[in-house]
């Protein structure tokens, strides 16, 4: 099945055509600036890549522009929009109410309308790729895969904050987490990889990339994961704080004569590696460099990013009362080495031990521990448009 993964920002909407059996990518790329100026960029498997710059005032007319690359007769990979058979949309949030991918409908649609108080850039910008999928192609099975579901197996114990009670009864303040999509795709792969028995397995996964976030799986579920009621919690990131005591706000407000709005801002996109780093790079591969030619400040970052990775590891560990595999993913956990060394020899008290030539590893699916490490420590790729694929391929078969 053909399936279009659609994945909307406030300004910009990435887009894969992918075929769900073969796994095969047929074409993919992204509208950015929509509502500004406008620019596609197209890229057909093994054909080049275009750019085009051509107005796209909202969601609608840059979804148009990519369907209409889709079946260009020139540089198309599609002889009509009938081959597409459904489209498969990541949302961010689908709240207390959605614990799974589903058919968007107009139940679908309200619930994400609720949720935009608790995603206000993401939320609204995915309803309108959703609605410029079904005014462009009439009739097609839409798909919400949300970034939230795959945490609502969390206990209560896990997503509730220790503030008063009412807080949750009127505004359903809570843990969520994000990343879901990749947080159930890394451990299902993990568990497929290492040849773990699914009703009897602990798994943590390390998602790290700009955005980074941690969860514990058991047995397939999630039962804690370290992003919040938004993805600002948990991790040192890119330019996210990531945990901090909350009084630091009030603290920073009122000595810097700022709003409590303006605090916020900087905690999500002027602090994590970037703050850190006094503004050098929320960039680990930047940071990493700098660090090799002695910068202090890249230094700091990296190692207060690693240090609460190591911290998040162990918590979860005593969390689920053991572990059996932990996998890295993401753009750092893929590929930086140097921070999966730094995390795993900090965890030598369990008898995990890292196999350093299997570390080199980047891009596969890959056992970074000795055959004689008490735990199994691997890499596996995550892929959140594939991820996106099957389960709208899933959804859509079971319905006919
Ligand atoms: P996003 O959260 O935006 O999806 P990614 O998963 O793409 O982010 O991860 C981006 C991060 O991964 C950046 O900090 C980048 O420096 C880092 N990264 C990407 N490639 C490498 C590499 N080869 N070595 C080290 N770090 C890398």
């Amino acid at each position: 099945m053909n399936v279009l993964v659609v994945n909307c920002g406030s300004s910009s909407l990435k887009f894969q055509l992918i075929n769900s059996e073969t796994e095969a990518v047929a074409a993919k790329g992204l509208c950015e600036r929509i509502g500004l100026d406008g620019r596609l960029v197209y890229q057909p498997t093994g054909g080049e890549k275009e750019v085009t710059e051509a107005a796209m005032p909202t969601h609608t007319e840059a979804i148009k522009m990519v369907l209409d690359a889709l079946v260009n007769p020139k540089t198309g990979v599609l002889k009509s929009l009938d081959e597409v058979e459904a489209i498969g949309h990541r949302v961010l949030h689908g709240g207390a109410k959605i614990s799974d991918s589903c058919i968007i409908n107009d139940e679908v649609i309200s619930v994400i309308e609720e949720c935009c108080d608790l995603g206000p850039l993401h939320n609204p910008a995915n309803l309108m790729g959703i609605r410029a999928c079904m005014e462009l192609m009439p009739g097609k099975p839409n798909v919400a895969v949300f970034d939230t579901a795959f945490h609502q197996t969390m206990p209560e114990k896990a997503y509730m904050y220790a503030i008063p009670y009412k807080y949750y009864d009127k505004y359903k303040i809570r843990k969520y987490g994000f990343h879901g999509t990749s947080h159930r795709f890394v451990s299902k792969e993990t568990i497929k990889f290492l040849g773990l028995d699914p009703n009897n397995s602990k798994v943590i996964v390390a998602h790290l990339g700009n955005g980074s976030s941690i969860s514990a799986v058991v047995n397939g579920k999630c039962v804690d994961t370290s992003m919040g009621l938004t993805p600002l919690e948990g991790l040192v990131m890119g330019t996210r704080s990531g945990d901090l005591d909350p009084a630091v706000l009030e603290y920073i407000c009122n000595k810097e004569n700022i709003s409590v709005s303006e605090m916020v801002r900087i905690l999500n996109k002027e602090s994590g590696l970037l703050g850190l780093s006094q503004g050098l790079s929320s960039d680990f591969r930047d940071l990493s460099e700098a660090m090799e030619n002695g910068n202090p400040d890249a230094k700091r970052a990296i190692d207060c990013l690693c240090y609460r990775i190591i911290k998040y590891i162990g918590s979860y560990i005593a969390a689920m009362n053991g572990v059996d595999a932990i996998a890295f993913t993401g753009g750092i956990g893929e590929n930086a080495a140097l921070v999966r060394k730094t995390v795993v020899d900090n965890l030598s008290y369990l008898g995990i031990t890292l196999d350093e030539e299997a570390n080199k590893a980047r891009g596969e699916d890959k056992v970074i521990s000795t055959s004689d490490s008490k735990v199994i420590v691997a890499v596996i790729p995550t892929n959140e448009e594939l991820a996106i694929c099957q389960e709208t391929a899933a959804l859509v078969k079971n319905q006919k």
